[in-house]
């Protein structure tokens, strides 16, 4: 679940708004565009003279939403606004030796109009890494899920034994590349947690049953 994107100096995030919310642009704090949003569909968005597409789709446990430029290249999320630097005057891209326009925000390579990434604020590769580094973040994510679940059937005691688990899955899935070990990772957590409330109950009970 993306917090939100970084365009050409604009940070495109999350409102509130009945029923599905919104997506605010803001430029300089001020909103420069408003669109509300359903849980599935897709929005043309006005960004600094281009049309960027927001992109809505049934997702596991949230819609997932996705940013593309308008060229369809997908638009890395970022958690706070990132804004790319300025490139020293009379600097050049270093793929094209075109005049540079800016310098990418994470790694200070230049850019030129054409090989900026699509939110023109990081150059290609490390758009690419970014969204790389989302996708892995947001698919590890997902060993979360049977958290609030164990919280209805157990309640906060519960609940709180599968959030560690829970956590613990996620570091595992982050770090691990095998989908068999991190399902296996996750599963065992869980099953400890679940056992450890078992156990915590049947210690507990006799104290809230005695007989006498
Ligand atoms: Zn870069
Ligand atoms: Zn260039």
């Amino acid at each position: 679940m993306p917090q939100g994107w970084s365009v050409a100096g604009r940070r495109l995030e999350f409102g509130a708004a009945f029923p599905s919310g919104k997506l605010v642009v803001k430029h300089n704090g001020q909103v420069e565009h408003e669109q509300k949003l359903a849980s599935q569909g897709t929005w043309d968005i006005p960004v600094d003279g281009t049309t960027y597409r927001l992109v809505r789709t049934k997702g596991f446990l949230a819609p997932k939403t996705e940013l593309f430029s308008h060229d369809g290249d997908k638009v890395p999320p970022t958690n706070k606004l990132v804004t790319p630097s300025p490139a020293a005057a009379g600097s050049l891209c270093a793929a094209h030796g075109a005049a540079a326009s800016s310098a990418c925000a994470r790694c200070g390579t230049f850019v030129c109009v054409q090989c900026a990434g699509p939110d023109r604020v990081h150059c290609q590769p490390c758009s690419e890494r970014l969204i790389t580094e989302a996708e892995k973040t947001a698919a590890a994510m997902a060993y979360l899920a049977p958290a609030p679940v164990l919280a209805i059937f157990g309640g906060l005691f519960l609940a709180l034994l599968g959030a560690g688990a829970g956590l613990l899955a996620v570091f595992i899935a982050k770090r691990t590349e095998s989908k068999a070990l991190k399902i296996a990772a996750a599963v065992a957590l869980y099953g400890v947690a679940v056992v450890v409330w078992l156990v915590l109950l049947a210690v507990l009970m006799p104290f809230n049953t005695s007989p006498r």
